[in-house]
């Protein structure tokens, strides 16, 4: 199955206005004399970002998204970001349940599927990352803990699952220099697409994308894009220098 190759790149909580512009003038401009393999290019900056670089991206290939949003669709929620508003200007890519708003934020896999349901609903790509900490791996209860967070997907229509990107992210790879082997991440994305062919089809499982992301850099990107069943990154720190974002982007 020829799925989509997506290089996504979250910001976290990093650059200023400014420097969030020089950074997406870099990537265009790189995407645009360098990159011709066909991948997909997303960025997920900051909030304060978004309505400035989607239009900075405008006749570009490169997508945009937000990094969080609201699983209702209004009221009083202060510190929020609901559906409409990011549709109205023009971001329809969102993460969702990204390790570090779980972590800090106490997301849960039921407030996962709900804000999952209300992007899909808003004509939002969901980008629903899931991944064990380091003790439910030792623990060996890695295989488990990911499917009970693909259960957050359950009551998606086959329709809705096909716009849906997975990032499987283990916690304990992001942001520690320490990558999952090819091996391991390919062993767990086999292990995704297996649980969401039971919940759907095999047709649905085989043509979903699924990203890998934990310390993805330009040195370790093209073993990990040469394996089965990984379909391309999440990425954080590499994805702050417009270099180490594309040359990652280059790598499939
Ligand atoms: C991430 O933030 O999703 C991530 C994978 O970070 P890093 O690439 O820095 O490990």
């Amino acid at each position: 199955m020829n799925r989509k190759k997506i290089a996504a790149g979250n910001w976290k909580m990093h650059k200023t206005f400014t420097e969030g512009q020089g950074l997406v003038q870099e990537i265009r401009t790189m995407a645009e004399t360098e990159l011709m393999n066909n991948a997909q290019l997303l960025i997920f900056p900051p909030y304060i970002h978004l309505q400035s670089l989607a239009k900075q991206l405008e006749g570009s290939n490169i997508g945009i998204g937000a990094q969080n949003i609201h699983q209702n669709e209004q009221g009083a929620y202060t510190g929020e970001i609901s559906a409409a508003m990011l549709t109205s200007i023009g971001i329809h890519y969102t993460l969702v349940g990204h390790s570090e708003r779980r972590q800090y934020y106490n997301e849960t896999n039921e407030s996962c599927a709900a804000k999952i349901v209300t992007a899909l609903k808003h004509n939002i790509v969901p980008v629903y990352c899931i991944g064990e900490t380091l003790a439910e791996r030792e623990a060996n209860q890695h295989f488990s803990i990911v499917e009970t967070q693909l259960g957050a997907l359950k009551g998606l229509s086959n329709e809705g699952i096909t716009i849906c990107i997975i990032a499987y992210e283990p916690v304990w790879a992001i942001g520690t220099g320490v990558t999952a082997s090819s091996a391991q991440a390919n062993e767990m994305h086999i292990h995704i697409r297996k649980v969401i062919a039971g919940l759907f089809t095999e047709n649905v499982a085989q043509g979903i994308s699924i990203l890998y992301g934990g310390s993805v850099k330009p040195e370790n990107a093209k073993e990990l894009f040469a394996q089965s069943d990984i379909d391309g990154a999440l990425i954080g720190g590499a994805a702050l220098a417009s270099r180490d974002f594309i040359n990652i982007a280059k790598s499939f």
